[in-house]
């Protein structure tokens, strides 16, 4: 089933008063249940194009369709809902909260959510152990290793099994080991959970890892390789 499908897609900024063209006619589909990498040099639109799915920016033409839902049809409420139900979000920088523990940032979407609390509970920390932070559930981000804390970001972003989990260069900050364990583990979870995952990333290393690299350049889909 199509889960993605986006159709001549652009966007353009504004920069002083020159339009700068970040995506140029992007055409893609992406299929329930893939695990894809878009890869690409910076500045190539990786980030744009995956605010735009997730709904945090707007394109300036085209169209986005997920799970049969056209976002540029959704009013601002619907879209919030959109992005707070469908989309699971993992950062470069993490973004946990620091003053909350694993297991209370894994369940933060739940509580936007209004999900009873033991229910939140319940379902956050199954996550967390199936990224095999188990031991570290009371332990704050800034007593935890970087590789820890990005996986306490993708159990944050599984926790309310969204359709699609989006992450911008989720493995920019680690070093080439843990970002290797890092995509073993986001694999491990795209085949538990069935869910659709889609990742940026300018790294050789992750895109081996990939079941299909979307390779962008200045805007333009450029590649794009089915692998195994
Ligand atoms: P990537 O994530 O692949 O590095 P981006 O999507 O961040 O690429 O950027 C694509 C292009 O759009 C770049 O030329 C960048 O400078 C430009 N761009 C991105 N965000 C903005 C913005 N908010 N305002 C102006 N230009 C932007
Ligand atoms: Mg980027």
């Amino acid at each position: 089933m199509t889960l993605i499908k986006i159709r001549d897609l652009k966007k353009t900024y504004l920069e002083h008063g020159v339009e700068a063209p970040a995506l140029r006619g992007i055409n893609l589909e992406v299929d329930e249940g893939e695990f894809v990498a878009i890869a690409g040099p910076s500045g190539s639109g990786k980030t744009t194009l995956l605010n735009i799915i997730g709904g945090l920016d707007k394109p300036t033409s085209g169209s986005v369709i997920v799970d049969g839902v056209d976002l540029g049809a959704l009013s601002k409420s619907a879209l919030a809902d959109y992005r707070l139900r469908k989309v699971g979000f993992v950062f470069q920088s993490y973004n946990l909260i620091e003053v909350l523990t694993a297991l209370e940032n894994a369940e933060f979407v739940l509580l936007l959510q209004k999900v009873p609390k033991a229910e939140r509970r319940a379902r956050a920390k199954e996550v967390l152990e199936a990224m095999g932070m188990g031991e570290y559930l009371n332990k704050r981000p800034n007593r935890l290793s970087g590789g820890q804390q990005q996986r306490i970001a993708v159990a944050r972003a599984l926790a309310h099994n969204p359709r699609i989990v989006l992450a911008d260069e989720p493995t920019a900050n680690l070093d080439s080991a843990t970002a290797s364990g890092l995509l073993d583990m986001m694999r491990e979870m795209n085949e538990r959970y069935g869910v659709t995952f889609v990742f940026s990333t300018h790294d050789r290393l992750v895109m081996d890892k990939a079941k299909r690299v979307i390779l962008l350049r200045d805007g333009v889909v450029v590649g794009d390789e089915r692998k195994g």
